[in-house]
């Protein structure tokens, strides 16, 4: 057995992953040659099976069956059908999960459900560590609400902002609904769901959680933490493709009087009668707006087959443990680093973060080496640790490459320092 504070090495890497229950799994991602993947809480790499799957859409389904395929695929059940095994990866009921549209439009739905079934209540509370989308459209929501009937009255409903650390006290009777983001996406900070969720719940405030970098990343309990409502994304770490359909969950208990104020057909009740009157759906199929986007969602549908089997448990287990170990090897071996991630693993989700005057062009340094992670204002180097596929041995050549990057001085290349569109 080795001293806790003896250096690690790469063979002490090697060993764990050796040992690893999950370590089979990285051969069902195609993964490119010489590539250390650091960026899956972005963007998920390609699962091997997603090709086959939109190929056969395209060629077979798309191609020779045409419209039939609606029926014959079930291409109109996807969306509920995507949704149920999402809902196992998220602690829901399966019936109360559907995926559809992208977050920021689910998002927008759920603010509008949410305020109409708590009317009165004036205030959406989130707090500063929010994805900034999930704050605009909050805004927005919110400045629609006022042209209405709440202007009239004279108190019109607003979105109020606080620190991370002072939700808790700043739920009050005047709110409506607490919209929170259970990781923060530049630190890995996690909330305690059971807990907010209860404290709102106490004070007569519904609460909407945002688990876009949850979902897939570490195990969440919807339904045993009786959240009202939840969104999040397919592209980050469940791997389902640039701009894969997001997900939305309604608990049981709201759906029969939560609406969506996207009243479109195919959320409608009988969506092929062609009502003149729009009547919503039983259950969370209201929460459809439009069409399914097919070639999007077989892709999701596939990705996902990468956690059959999979607990959400195990993964969490790898993912603490790599991140335990990135902290650590960045310490023993460079410089100058701070860490903007809270150092207990417990209280950090699938990600490190490093913080540094000159992240941006460090990373860039970083990614012309191989090594893919990216940049968030101001100063936040962020490292996505997905346990399906990044290997500890991964942990200790990023690191490798890191400290080559400071030692050499690398990241003062010229070509380094310019930011690109996308960061
Ligand atoms: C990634 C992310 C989004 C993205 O929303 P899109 O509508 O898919 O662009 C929203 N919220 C959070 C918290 C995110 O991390």
């Amino acid at each position: 057995m080795k001293h806790a504070d003896a250096p690690v090495t790469l063979a002490d890497c090697s060993a764990l992953d050796a040992a690893d229950p999950l370590a089979g799994k990285r051969g069902e991602f195609h993964l490119p040659e010489g590539v250390i993947y650091l960026d899956g809480n972005s963007l998920g790499p390609l699962p091997k099976g997603v090709e086959r799957r939109v190929v056969d859409l395209i060629r077979r389904q798309w191609g020779e069956d045409l419209i039939v395929s609606w029926n014959k695929h079930g291409w109109m059940d996807l969306p509920a059908k995507v949704g149920a095994r999402i809902a196992r990866l998220v602690g829901a009921e399966p019936e109360a999960v559907i995926s559809a549209d992208s977050t920021s439009v689910n998002l927008f739905k759920l603010v509008c459900a949410a305020l109409a079934l708590n009317p009165g209540r004036m205030t959406i509370l989130s707090d500063s560590g929010n994805f900034p989308t999930d704050l605009y459209i909050a805004a927005g929501a919110a400045s629609l609400m006022n042209h209405g009937a709440a202007a009239l009255m004279d108190q019109g409903v607003s979105l109020r902002v606080v620190t991370p650390e002072a939700v808790l006290d700043a739920i009050d009777s005047d709110t409506a609904l607490v919209m929170l983001t259970h990781v923060d996406y530049r630190t890995g900070r996690v909330h305690d769901m059971a807990a907010i969720t209860a404290a709102a719940q106490a004070k007569g405030a519904l609460m909407l959680w945002d688990l876009a970098h949850s979902a897939g990343a570490l195990p969440v309990e919807l339904a045993g933490c009786n959240a009202d409502f939840a969104v999040g994304c397919s592209y980050k770490y469940l791997n389902g493709g640039p701009g894969a359909p997001a997900w939305l969950y309604v608990a049981p208990r709201h759906q029969p009087a939560a609406r969506s104020p996207l009243s479109g057909w195919l959320g409608h009740a009988a969506p092929f009668a062609f009502d003149l009157d729009y009547r919503p759906a039983e259950g969370i199929g209201r929460f459809i707006c439009g069409t399914p986007n097919m070639l999007s969602l077989v892709a999701l549908d596939a990705a996902l087959d990468a956690f059959d089997g999979v607990d959400m448990a195990m993964i969490r287990t790898k993912s603490m443990a790599l991140g335990d170990l990135f902290i650590r090897l960045v310490e023993q071996e460079c410089e100058g680093f701070a860490l903007g991630s809270p150092a207990e693993a417990v209280q950090r989700g699938s990600q490190v973060s490093l913080r540094h005057r000159q992240g941006y062009a460090i990373m860039q340094a970083l990614i012309a080496r191989g090594v893919i992670g990216d940049f968030r204002e101001p100063d936040v180097l962020r490292f996505g640790l997905c346990p399906l596929y990044v290997r500890y041995a991964d942990i200790w050549a990023a690191v490798q490459h890191l400290k080559a990057v400071m030692v050499g001085a690398e990241w003062q290349r010229t070509e380094f320092q310019t930011r690109a569109k996308v960061t």
